[in-house]
């Protein structure tokens, strides 16, 4: 277990940075929240943690000095930066209007970082808060409409708070620059190091004319690019400075040591910060994640078929124990956790889908789906609401901070779709309509993939290599019933393929009962066997008034069905493999 410090509450932006960085390399991770940064450099020294988070620079909001200073003044040597997009929200307790909002609770930089925003809800007054996190649960302690937070998403889930308002960040691509640090002599170079990009050093010049220029001659002449220079405060000293300076090259460099000789010759003090891995700025969260939880460790490789790996090398592929996990929002599919999908089978209304997601969240959902374009049998049979469905199941998981799911039916409606929802369903009929699964392929958005009527295993598993294959990793594969000769139930809910998938695939596997079984009373049991063996979640249709469902009436549970299902879910416990 890897323990890592972080300022503020649960839910802090420091928080999800973490949990994505070492979520993504499947390592398992318990977060220290702490009151301050300083507090943070604290638990690295004292050994209370293993590592540390520190905001430096904003890319909109500039330098982080707080940030910045802790790692100056202990004994703390970066390990890697890290830039992460910053997605902030407004957050409110239910029942709040961006119109009546008073108060804003927002950490300093955040506050920069949606100037633009803040500015245009003039009747508020902004209030300085350490961290999302905390603004968060503060928010959630009033329980005052007039109050509201900047925050993540994650943090409106964790403390139950609604979103007023989404993309507030004054430029859409902002990111921040954080570094994960240990404990460690600064400056110590350890034989690791050598590999890495970043060197940050500390100098301060003589006071003289042209002193500045001199010491960023020698790393021009030693043709090493100086990537920032910030001057700050010399600590305990008054109108003193020191330069930071991120140097593009390798502690081991002698590029490197022979500038560091021609500036010691020439600057009162020269230190060496550390040596790091260079992060990549400007690659989107879900793709830095996604990529790296792909990456294969070739730990205990699963027995595949032969042809397994030569013919879907990339959904074959075997992978950390553990597996793929997906991000979705603020919820993870894949590894442990169990996720309960749930919603109508299609939307019908607003108040019928507003009160679907209000219901199965309070029950412990954390995904919404809700079908706008159904792929019906029967022509003349409902076939959904279409865009304004989609419009409406994108309004109930904004109101509710539950990620959506929905299906796109044919090429024309991925785009359109991914600016919607957050998760695309290639239904059952469509698994093997093959333009289709590459035009998912190349969207930014994770893939719901079901398994066909009539497909084997294999061909599913084909199938996600399609979408695999146009770079979009993030595939969650769906048993969902399959056609035999029993006519008992609507289909045959293949629970087998669960554990064969398991073993040909890194994918993650949800099983969907309802389709599966088509019948109410047989949803709850097969429910609870999924997760026994070993889904990493159900997909369950619910409806406030089953009996007038406009599809799949026979399979809709009542808000009560669905809680006893959940309740029977959180009874068993997690899937152990072996
Ligand atoms: C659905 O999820 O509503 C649906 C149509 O599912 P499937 O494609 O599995 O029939
Ligand atoms: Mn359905």
């Amino acid at each position: 277990m890897i323990t890592a410090a972080f300022q503020g509450s649960p839910g802090a932006f420091s928080d999800t940075v973490l949990r994505d960085h070492f979520g993504a390399r499947g390592e398992d991770l318990e977060t220290v929240p702490v009151p301050t940064l300083r507090d943070v450099a604290a638990a690295l020294v004292t050994g209370r943690a293993r590592y540390g988070i520190f905001p430096v620079e904003s890319a909109i909001g500039g330098s982080y000095r707080d940030g910045v200073d802790p790692i100056l003044h202990y004994e703390l040597r970066p390990v890697r930066e890290i830039y992460q997009r910053m997605d902030h929200r407004l957050l409110g307790v239910p029942g709040a209007t961006l119109q009546g909002v008073r108060r804003v609770l927002a950490n300093p930089m955040m506050i920069r970082e949606c100037g633009r925003f803040l500015g245009s809800l003039a009747a508020a007054k902004v209030l300085p808060s350490t961290d999302g996190g905390s603004a968060a649960r503060e928010v959630a302690e009033l329980g005052d409409v007039t109050i509201a937070a900047i925050a993540s998403s994650e943090a409106a889930a964790l403390y139950g708070l609604v979103e007023l308002a989404a993309n507030i960040v004054d430029h859409p691509e902002a990111e921040a620059r954080f570094l994960l640090v240990e404990a460690g002599r600064p400056g110590e170079i350890t034989a690791s190091e050598t590999e890495r990009r970043v060197t940050s050093v500390l100098f301060s010049t003589h006071n003289e004319q042209g002193a500045l220029a001199s010491c960023l001659g020698v790393l021009a002449g030693a043709g090493i690019n100086l990537r920032r220079l910030e001057s700050h405060p010399k600590p305990g000293r008054a109108w003193e400075y020191v330069f930071f300076a991120d140097l593009e090259v390798g502690a081991a460099d002698a590029r490197l040591t022979d500038a560091l000789a021609k500036l010691r010759a020439m600057s009162a003090e020269v230190r060496v910060i550390g040596s790091y891995d260079a992060g990549a700025p400007g690659e989107p969260r879900a793709k830095v994640r996604a990529t790296s939880t792909n990456e294969p460790v070739e730990k205990k490789p699963a027995p595949l078929p032969a042809s397994a790996a030569k013919n879907w090398p990339k959904a074959a592929k075997p992978t950390r124990p553990g597996g793929t996990r997906v991000p979705i929002g603020h919820v993870v599919v894949g590894g442990d956790a169990f996720v309960v999908i749930a919603g109508p089978c299609s939307v019908e209304s607003r108040e019928q889908v507003i009160a679907t997601a209000e219901a199965v969240r309070s029950r412990g959902a954390t995904l919404l789906r809700g079908g706008a374009f159904k792929p019906r049998t029967n022509p003349y049979a409902f076939q959904g609401m279409g865009w304004e469905g989609v419009d409406l199941l994108a309004e109930a998981g904004r109101i509710t901070g539950m990620p959506t799911v929905s299906e796109v039916m044919c090429v024309d409606q991925v785009e359109r779709m991914a600016r919607s929802v957050d998760v695309l369903q290639i239904g059952a009929r469509n698994m093997q309509n093959f333009d289709l699964l590459k035009a998912v392929g190349r969207a930014s958005r994770p893939v719901l993939l079901k398994r066909g009527l009539s497909a084997t295993i294999d061909e599913l598993l084909a199938a996600a290599e399609y979408i695999l294959a146009e770079g979009n990793p993030d595939v969650i594969l769906c048993e969902r019933g399959i056609r035999t000769f029993e006519t008992a139930t609507r289909n045959t809910l293949d629970l087998s393929a669960v554990p064969v998938l398991r073993e040909r695939t890194h994918l993650p596997i949800m099983v969907d009962p309802s389709h599966g079984v088509g019948v109410r009373r047989w949803i709850r049991p097969l429910a609870r066997a999924a997760k026994v063996v070993g889904a990493h979640g159900v997909l369950i249709e619910v409806h406030p008034n089953p009996a007038e469902a406009k599809s799949d009436a026979d399979q809709a549970l009542t808000f009560d069905d669905f809680e006893d299902i959940m309740r029977d879910l959180e009874s068993l416990p997690s899937f152990e493999e072996g």
